[in-house]
């Protein structure tokens, strides 16, 4: 296993999880997830130092399959 973490990235499902706080230019600015109620099922499917280091994505923090584009 890799152990670079992207932290934009969702580590459930890879697409962008849109957080604010990932991005240098936009810290301090509010996000989805300071609102967004996560699924505890959801933060159980990945490991403590990946909760610390990268932010779900907002459909996976809802516990909701990933979008298919
Ligand atoms: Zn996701």
């Amino acid at each position: 296993m890799s152990d670079t973490l992207d932290p934009t990235r969702c580590p459930l499902c890879g697409q962008s999880n849109r957080c604010t706080q990932a991005d240098p230019e936009r810290q301090g600015e509010s996000c989805w997830c300071f609102e967004a109620r996560v699924d505890p099922a959801a933060l159980e499917r990945i490991s403590p130092e990946q909760r610390n280091r990268t932010c779900l994505c907002p459909r996976c923090a809802a516990n909701l399959p990933p979008e298919n584009d």
